[in-house]
């Protein structure tokens, strides 16, 4: 999918440049992690894209003396702007300075709307906003004098992170981190293709872990589209993805937000119902299911062998030596690189499809993570005939997502409950316990004409 989407796009879009990770993250030696800003292609052609930037769904405003919208000020913005980014003579904007304001505002355009594409492609349609009633596009401000940022109907709006006392750090404005603006635009993702509980009874536990989940999840599978992240990823690791204890092989990427969740080793009886400490499980046990679909195409492939494979999916606690394992996927790696890094690239775009298939399946009213897994496996069976049933399962069963307790799915049923043994011992006679648990054609038609 996705990997047919740039090639495609390569041809027929429109340039930018935009740094993979915030500028302020660093290496050990104090240089910047990504030093270089990457070019990426977003959909709309050379010249769709106007000065703004801004095409048929969103548009930049570098708005001027702007106060946060709140609950009496909202979209759309109509006071002093700065003026509009124009593209290059060739209809690109990949000409920036990156020390440049316009640069910074380019970046709001470009992030998003590279984020939206690389969704739209798993989805397989056009994503409508779920403001659409009110306003045709979203409204993007990229530099607010503000320590903060927030999303809302029909906007997205962002200042700059903050200093240790508590003001404007202008160093680190949120619109250039990609981390941020992929994970809001994951919640307008989720608005628009799940929708809220309908039901004020509904107290929306899971409904509001899964929407954290989602928004850390769009920004993880989009932040894997740029070859920086993932060509630092497995030089880091040498294919070793196995989150648990993962961390520490991931290197000075443990620093990104995206990368610290993404390997977590939380399962429900670690976390609360605090929608950000919720999600955590959850995304986990997703993560899980791409990077096990990884290690599955890597033996497919003898790239790894199976014993390796289950060496290091069994946890720790086991009797396996983690050291070893690292030891032998660098041998493996060594010489493959680029072969793994196209496993990778297929596992993410599995997983991509995967949560569209799901997330256009499950209904937003009194969703469980057990619902979550059931529509996952749904996906799965949609996607591959269910090929990967029993890694999915075995990694929300980790993670301990199952059914409450309390759930009318644990309630079992006997031939008394169901009214049916003295009606079935009646007309079968003698039988066993089998043939006892099914009427009779006969009482089977009388109960039908009744
Ligand atoms: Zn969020």
């Amino acid at each position: 999918m996705s990997v047919a989407l740039d090639r495609r796009l390569a041809e027929t879009g429109t340039r930018f440049r935009i740094f993979p990770q915030p500028r302020f993250l660093t290496k050990a030696d104090g240089s910047p992690l990504f030093p270089e800003p990457e070019t990426v292609t977003v959909a709309p052609s050379p010249g769709a894209v106007e000065r703004g930037p801004a095409d048929d769904r969103m548009f930049v405003v570098d708005a001027i003396g702007k106060l946060p919208y709140n609950q009496f000020f909202r979209p759309p913005y109509s006071g002093a702007a700065r003026d509009a980014v124009e593209p290059g003579p060739d209809g690109h904007f990949d000409h920036l300075d990156p020390a440049s304001r316009e640069f910074s505002a380019a970046t709001m355009y470009a992030t998003v709307r590279r984020v939206l594409d690389i969704w739209e492609d798993y989805f397989g349609r056009t994503i409508q906003w779920h403001f659409e009633s009110d306003f045709a596009r979203l409204e993007l401000i990229p530099l607010i004098e503000w320590n903060n940022a927030q999303s809302g109907y029909g906007f997205l709006e962002f200042g700059f992170g903050r200093t240790p006392t508590g003001t404007i750090d202008h160093s680190r404005p949120f619109c250039e981190n990609f981390d941020v603006l992929s994970h809001e635009l994951g919640h307008s993702l989720i608005f628009a293709e799940v929708g809220i509980p309908a039901s004020p009874a509904d107290e929306g536990i899971d409904y509001g872990g899964m929407h954290e989940s989602a928004g850390d999840l769009v920004a993880i599978v989009a932040s894997l589209h740029f070859h920086s992240v993932v060509d630092m990823l497995l030089e880091n690791t040498k294919g070793n993805l196995l989150t648990i204890n993962g961390l520490d092989r991931v290197g000075e990427l443990s620093d990104s937000r995206q990368i610290r969740i993404a390997f977590n080793a939380l399962r429900m009886s670690d976390v609360n119902d605090e929608p950000h400490d919720r999600s955590m499980p959850l995304t986990g046990a997703i993560f899980d299911t791409m990077v096990e679909f990884f290690q599955q195409d890597l033996v497919n492939k003898k790239l790894i062998t199976d014993d390796l494979r289950n060496r290091s999916t069994n946890l720790p606690g086991t009797a396996h030596d983690l050291d070893q394992i690292q030891t032998d996927f660098a041998a493996a790696y060594a010489g493959n690189e680029a072969a793994f890094k196209e496993s990778l690239l297929l596992a993410r775009d599995y997983l991509g499809r995967l949560l569209a298939t799901t997330w256009s399946d499950i209904s937003p009213d009194f969703l469980t993570y057990h619902g979550i897994l059931r529509a996952i496996l749904d996906a799965d069976r949609t996607l591959t005939g269910g090929a990967n049933a029993a890694i999915i399962r075995s990694c929300f069963a980790w993670r301990e997502i199952a059914p409450v307790p309390a759930s009318m799915l644990m309630r079992q049923h006997t031939l008394t409950s169901c009214g049916l043994d003295t009606a079935a011992s009646a007309a079968a006679g003698p039988a066993d316990g089998f043939s006892a648990m099914i009427p009779t054609p006969r009482s089977s038609y009388q109960n039908l004409r009744r």
